[in-house]
Protein backbone atom coordinates (compact mmCIF):
# COMPACT_ATOMS: atom_id res chain seq x y z
CA UNK A 1 0.00 0.00 0.00
CA UNK A 2 1.23 3.09 -1.02
CA UNK A 3 1.76 5.64 1.63
CA UNK A 4 -1.51 8.52 1.96
CA UNK A 5 -2.70 6.20 -0.04
CA UNK A 6 -6.16 6.35 2.09
CA UNK A 7 -5.74 9.78 2.58
CA UNK A 8 -6.04 10.78 -1.10
CA UNK A 9 -8.87 8.24 -1.89
CA UNK A 10 -10.83 9.90 0.91
CA UNK A 11 -10.23 13.52 -0.63
CA UNK A 12 -11.27 11.88 -4.21
CA UNK A 13 -14.29 10.59 -3.28
CA UNK A 14 -15.18 14.07 -1.19
CA UNK A 15 -14.29 15.85 -4.30
CA UNK A 16 -16.62 13.81 -6.59
CA UNK A 17 -19.17 14.28 -3.72
CA UNK A 18 -18.90 17.75 -3.94
CA UNK A 19 -19.27 18.10 -7.93
CA UNK A 20 -22.13 15.34 -7.59
CA UNK A 21 -24.25 17.79 -5.12
CA UNK A 22 -22.78 20.88 -6.89
CA UNK A 23 -22.40 19.97 -10.56
CA UNK A 24 -20.48 22.99 -12.58
CA UNK A 25 -23.16 25.13 -14.74
CA UNK A 26 -23.39 24.61 -18.45
CA UNK A 27 -23.11 28.35 -19.45
CA UNK A 28 -26.25 29.01 -21.66
CA UNK A 29 -26.19 31.55 -24.26
CA UNK A 30 -28.46 33.39 -26.12
CA UNK A 31 -26.80 33.30 -29.35
CA UNK A 32 -24.84 29.78 -29.10
CA UNK A 33 -23.21 31.14 -32.51
CA UNK A 34 -21.16 34.16 -30.94
CA UNK A 35 -21.64 32.51 -27.33
CA UNK A 36 -23.11 36.28 -26.89
CA UNK A 37 -19.75 38.32 -28.03
CA UNK A 38 -21.89 39.64 -30.84
CA UNK A 39 -18.85 39.22 -33.17
CA UNK A 40 -17.99 36.38 -35.18
CA UNK A 41 -14.43 35.92 -36.52
CA UNK A 42 -12.73 33.31 -39.34
CA UNK A 43 -10.12 32.77 -40.52
CA UNK A 44 -10.26 33.38 -44.67
CA UNK A 45 -8.70 31.35 -46.88
CA UNK A 46 -5.52 34.20 -47.69
CA UNK A 47 -4.77 32.80 -43.60
CA UNK A 48 -6.30 36.37 -41.86
CA UNK A 49 -8.58 36.40 -39.15
CA UNK A 50 -11.61 38.40 -39.97
CA UNK A 51 -14.59 39.78 -37.99
CA UNK A 52 -17.70 40.25 -38.76
CA UNK A 53 -21.19 41.13 -37.02
CA UNK A 54 -23.11 38.18 -35.91
CA UNK A 55 -26.62 37.48 -37.30
CA UNK A 56 -27.89 37.89 -33.64
CA UNK A 57 -27.48 41.53 -33.23
CA UNK A 58 -30.18 41.81 -36.58
CA UNK A 59 -32.50 39.25 -35.40
CA UNK A 60 -33.10 41.42 -32.17
CA UNK A 61 -33.18 44.64 -33.53
CA UNK A 62 -35.83 42.89 -35.98
CA UNK A 63 -37.85 41.24 -33.41
CA UNK A 64 -37.72 44.52 -31.34
CA UNK A 65 -38.87 47.02 -34.80
CA UNK A 66 -42.25 43.59 -34.25
CA UNK A 67 -42.73 44.36 -31.13
CA UNK A 68 -42.55 48.39 -31.88
CA UNK A 69 -44.92 47.53 -34.89
CA UNK A 70 -48.35 48.50 -33.10
CA UNK A 71 -49.71 44.95 -34.01
CA UNK A 72 -51.38 43.52 -31.24
CA UNK A 73 -50.06 40.58 -29.32
CA UNK A 74 -52.29 38.49 -31.14
CA UNK A 75 -51.76 39.48 -34.66
CA UNK A 76 -47.65 39.44 -34.01
CA UNK A 77 -48.54 36.05 -33.30
CA UNK A 78 -50.19 34.10 -36.15
CA UNK A 79 -49.12 31.12 -37.89
CA UNK A 80 -49.78 28.92 -40.68
CA UNK A 81 -52.33 26.83 -38.36
CA UNK A 82 -53.99 29.69 -37.46
CA UNK A 83 -55.13 30.66 -40.83
CA UNK A 84 -58.38 29.22 -42.02
CA UNK A 85 -59.16 28.36 -45.45
CA UNK A 86 -62.68 27.16 -45.04
CA UNK A 87 -62.18 24.57 -47.68
CA UNK A 88 -61.47 27.70 -50.06
CA UNK A 89 -59.26 26.27 -53.02
CA UNK A 90 -57.82 29.84 -53.55
CA UNK A 91 -56.51 30.28 -49.66
CA UNK A 92 -55.99 26.93 -49.64
CA UNK A 93 -53.35 27.25 -52.57
CA UNK A 94 -52.55 30.78 -51.37
CA UNK A 95 -51.71 29.27 -47.43
CA UNK A 96 -49.65 26.52 -49.36
CA UNK A 97 -47.16 29.01 -51.46
CA UNK A 98 -46.57 31.02 -48.43
CA UNK A 99 -45.37 27.94 -46.94
CA UNK A 100 -43.53 26.68 -49.46
CA UNK A 101 -41.76 29.60 -49.71
CA UNK A 102 -40.52 29.91 -46.47
CA UNK A 103 -39.71 26.35 -46.41
CA UNK A 104 -37.07 27.02 -49.63
CA UNK A 105 -36.35 30.51 -48.47
CA UNK A 106 -32.34 29.22 -47.86
CA UNK A 107 -31.87 27.66 -51.16
CA UNK A 108 -33.91 31.15 -53.36
CA UNK A 109 -32.60 33.81 -50.84
CA UNK A 110 -29.44 34.14 -53.12
CA UNK A 111 -31.53 33.69 -56.69
CA UNK A 112 -33.23 37.28 -58.72
CA UNK A 113 -36.45 35.21 -57.39
CA UNK A 114 -36.17 35.84 -53.54
CA UNK A 115 -39.31 37.83 -53.00
CA UNK A 116 -43.24 36.86 -52.19
CA UNK A 117 -46.09 39.34 -53.18
CA UNK A 118 -49.04 38.55 -51.72
CA UNK A 119 -52.12 41.06 -53.28
CA UNK A 120 -55.47 42.03 -53.87
CA UNK A 121 -59.04 41.29 -52.29
CA UNK A 122 -59.53 43.05 -48.76
CA UNK A 123 -60.27 40.32 -45.90
CA UNK A 124 -58.23 37.63 -47.08
CA UNK A 125 -55.83 37.16 -44.78
CA UNK A 126 -52.68 38.76 -46.64
CA UNK A 127 -51.27 40.23 -43.23
CA UNK A 128 -51.73 37.14 -41.84
CA UNK A 129 -49.50 34.98 -44.14
CA UNK A 130 -47.11 37.64 -44.00
CA UNK A 131 -46.68 37.78 -40.83
CA UNK A 132 -46.94 33.77 -40.62
CA UNK A 133 -44.04 33.40 -42.67
CA UNK A 134 -41.99 36.22 -41.41
CA UNK A 135 -42.11 34.36 -37.93
CA UNK A 136 -41.05 31.10 -39.24
CA UNK A 137 -38.27 32.89 -41.04
CA UNK A 138 -37.48 34.30 -37.53
CA UNK A 139 -37.66 31.03 -35.58
CA UNK A 140 -35.12 29.78 -38.21
CA UNK A 141 -32.69 32.81 -37.00
CA UNK A 142 -33.35 34.90 -40.14
CA UNK A 143 -34.11 38.03 -39.28
CA UNK A 144 -37.27 40.05 -41.04
CA UNK A 145 -37.84 43.77 -40.80
CA UNK A 146 -41.24 44.86 -40.53
CA UNK A 147 -42.57 47.83 -42.14
CA UNK A 148 -46.09 48.96 -41.59
CA UNK A 149 -45.86 50.76 -45.04
CA UNK A 150 -47.92 53.86 -44.53
CA UNK A 151 -46.62 54.50 -40.60
CA UNK A 152 -42.75 54.25 -42.34
CA UNK A 153 -43.61 55.93 -44.87
CA UNK A 154 -44.94 59.07 -42.15
CA UNK A 155 -42.29 58.34 -40.24
CA UNK A 156 -39.28 58.71 -42.49
CA UNK A 157 -40.80 61.64 -43.71
CA UNK A 158 -40.89 63.57 -40.64
CA UNK A 159 -37.13 62.67 -40.14
CA UNK A 160 -36.05 64.21 -43.58
CA UNK A 161 -34.45 66.99 -42.15
CA UNK A 162 -32.30 65.19 -39.68
CA UNK A 163 -29.91 63.57 -42.07
CA UNK A 164 -28.67 61.09 -39.67
CA UNK A 165 -32.04 60.67 -38.27
CA UNK A 166 -33.41 60.15 -41.70
CA UNK A 167 -29.94 57.57 -42.61
CA UNK A 168 -30.63 55.24 -39.67
CA UNK A 169 -34.31 55.07 -40.20
CA UNK A 170 -33.78 53.82 -43.53
CA UNK A 171 -30.86 51.77 -43.06
CA UNK A 172 -33.76 49.32 -41.63
CA UNK A 173 -35.02 49.03 -44.60
CA UNK A 174 -32.50 49.35 -47.45
CA UNK A 175 -30.29 46.54 -45.87
CA UNK A 176 -31.94 44.09 -43.41
CA UNK A 177 -32.02 40.89 -44.97
CA UNK A 178 -35.55 40.53 -44.99
CA UNK A 179 -37.78 43.14 -45.46
CA UNK A 180 -41.86 42.75 -44.40
CA UNK A 181 -43.43 45.72 -46.24
CA UNK A 182 -47.18 45.63 -45.13
CA UNK A 183 -50.45 47.04 -47.27
CA UNK A 184 -48.09 48.54 -49.79
CA UNK A 185 -49.54 51.65 -51.14
CA UNK A 186 -52.12 51.99 -48.64
CA UNK A 187 -53.81 55.36 -48.78
CA UNK A 188 -52.56 58.33 -51.27
CA UNK A 189 -49.06 57.98 -52.19
CA UNK A 190 -47.66 61.33 -53.08
CA UNK A 191 -44.97 62.10 -54.77
CA UNK A 192 -42.11 61.68 -52.11
CA UNK A 193 -43.92 58.32 -50.94
CA UNK A 194 -42.59 57.64 -54.29
CA UNK A 195 -38.99 58.53 -54.07
CA UNK A 196 -38.82 56.87 -50.47
CA UNK A 197 -40.42 53.60 -52.06
CA UNK A 198 -38.12 53.83 -55.07
CA UNK A 199 -35.37 54.35 -53.54
CA UNK A 200 -35.93 51.65 -51.14
CA UNK A 201 -37.39 48.39 -53.77
CA UNK A 202 -34.57 49.63 -55.99
CA UNK A 203 -31.78 49.35 -53.30
CA UNK A 204 -32.81 45.62 -52.63
CA UNK A 205 -33.67 44.93 -56.27
CA UNK A 206 -29.91 45.87 -56.91
CA UNK A 207 -28.18 44.10 -53.85
CA UNK A 208 -30.60 40.82 -54.33
CA UNK A 209 -32.58 41.17 -51.01
CA UNK A 210 -35.39 39.18 -50.63
CA UNK A 211 -38.84 40.81 -50.38
CA UNK A 212 -42.53 40.03 -48.60
CA UNK A 213 -44.74 42.13 -50.14
CA UNK A 214 -49.06 42.42 -49.04
CA UNK A 215 -50.96 44.60 -50.59
CA UNK A 216 -54.39 45.37 -52.00
CA UNK A 217 -52.97 47.00 -55.46
CA UNK A 218 -52.97 44.17 -58.13
CA UNK A 219 -49.85 43.82 -60.70
CA UNK A 220 -51.30 45.64 -62.97
CA UNK A 221 -52.22 48.48 -60.79
CA UNK A 222 -48.92 48.20 -59.54
CA UNK A 223 -47.44 48.70 -62.87
CA UNK A 224 -49.53 51.53 -63.40
CA UNK A 225 -48.60 53.50 -60.25
CA UNK A 226 -44.99 53.20 -60.99
CA UNK A 227 -43.39 50.91 -63.58
CA UNK A 228 -40.20 50.98 -62.32
CA UNK A 229 -41.26 50.54 -58.65
CA UNK A 230 -44.15 47.62 -59.69
CA UNK A 231 -41.75 45.72 -62.54
CA UNK A 232 -38.80 45.42 -59.89
CA UNK A 233 -41.49 44.31 -57.20
CA UNK A 234 -42.97 41.67 -59.64
CA UNK A 235 -39.65 40.34 -61.30
CA UNK A 236 -37.76 39.26 -57.42
CA UNK A 237 -41.51 38.02 -56.64
CA UNK A 238 -41.59 35.39 -59.89
CA UNK A 239 -43.24 32.29 -59.07
CA UNK A 240 -44.51 33.52 -55.37
CA UNK A 241 -46.77 35.65 -56.27
CA UNK A 242 -50.64 35.44 -55.03
CA UNK A 243 -52.99 37.33 -56.53
CA UNK A 244 -56.32 37.24 -54.26
CA UNK A 245 -59.57 37.46 -55.95
CA UNK A 246 -63.03 37.97 -55.70
CA UNK A 247 -64.75 39.53 -51.79
CA UNK A 248 -65.89 35.89 -51.47
CA UNK A 249 -62.67 35.43 -49.80
CA UNK A 250 -63.03 38.51 -47.66
CA UNK A 251 -63.21 36.94 -44.55
CA UNK A 252 -65.40 39.95 -42.91
CA UNK A 253 -68.12 38.55 -45.60
CA UNK A 254 -68.10 35.03 -44.81
CA UNK A 255 -69.87 35.26 -41.85
CA UNK A 256 -72.60 37.00 -43.12
CA UNK A 257 -73.13 33.93 -45.62
CA UNK A 258 -72.55 36.37 -48.94
ZN1 LIG B 1 -24.68 35.97 -32.11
Amino acid sequence: MIEGFEEIKTKMLAMREAARKNPPKLIEYDCPECKDSRIITRIDEDGVERASICQCVQLEQARRIMRQSGLSDIQRSVNFTSYQTFGNKDLENAKQKAINYYRGFLKIEKTEQNSMLLCGQVGAGKTHLGIAISNNLMEQRIPVVYMPYRNAITALKQNIMDEEGYAREMNKYLNARVLYIDDLLKGQPTESDRKILFEIINHRYINGLPMIITTEVRPEALIDFDEAIGSRILERSRGNIVVFRGSQLNYRLRGLGL
